[in-house]
């Protein structure tokens, strides 16, 4: 199931209280789904009514190799795609933005910057963990060292290093 866990639906709903224009986003996103928001509904409920039909009508658990060029919200520097791996996060700066609910599917309607806060060890390869600044949500990506534009090694090292 396309789901957020119990605790990116809080974070998110106490997102949702603290800036309107997340809230008035989620609020349309819960009204296409169907669904009646009141003035003073709590930000959690909205997230839950907004997500409530999309679970039921997409349900998508497995990534997407989605492999874009983009500009990166943080460095502003141009990556390019990774060729042989999707490119999910800047090789330089090693920053993300908090867009998939799943890889590739877009579907996390946030938009925030993903701050990569820890590097953790999983079978064998080394993966980024991410906070993102907007929402709180945290989340993974893989460290791409095989790539024609690899991840820059000196600032995997720092963000390891805390
Ligand atoms: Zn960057
Ligand atoms: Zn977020």
């Amino acid at each position: 199931m396309t789901r957020l866990s119990r605790g990116e639906v809080k974070a998110l709903g106490d997102a949702i209280d603290r800036d309107p224009a997340l809230r008035e986003a989620w609020a349309a996103r819960a009204v296409a789904a169907g669904a009646e928001v009141g003035e003073d509904m709590p930000g959690k409920r909205i997230v839950r009514l907004a997500l409530a039909r999309a679970d039921e009508a997409q349900v998508r658990t497995n990534p997407i190799a989605r492999d874009e060029a983009f500009t990166c919200t943080h460095c502003r520097r141009d990556v390019p795609v990774g060729g042989r791996r999707p490119r999910d996060h800047c090789p330089w700066c090693l920053h993300s933005v908090h867009v998939d609910v799943v890889p590739g599917d877009r579907a996390a309607g946030c938009g925030g910057l993903l701050v990569p806060v820890a590097v953790v060890t999983v079978d064998g390869r080394f993966d980024l963990v991410y906070r993102c600044a907007r929402c709180g949500a945290e989340r993974r990506n893989r460290v791409l060292d095989d790539l024609a534009v690899p991840d820059d090694a000196g600032a995997v090292r720092r963000v390891a290093a805390g």
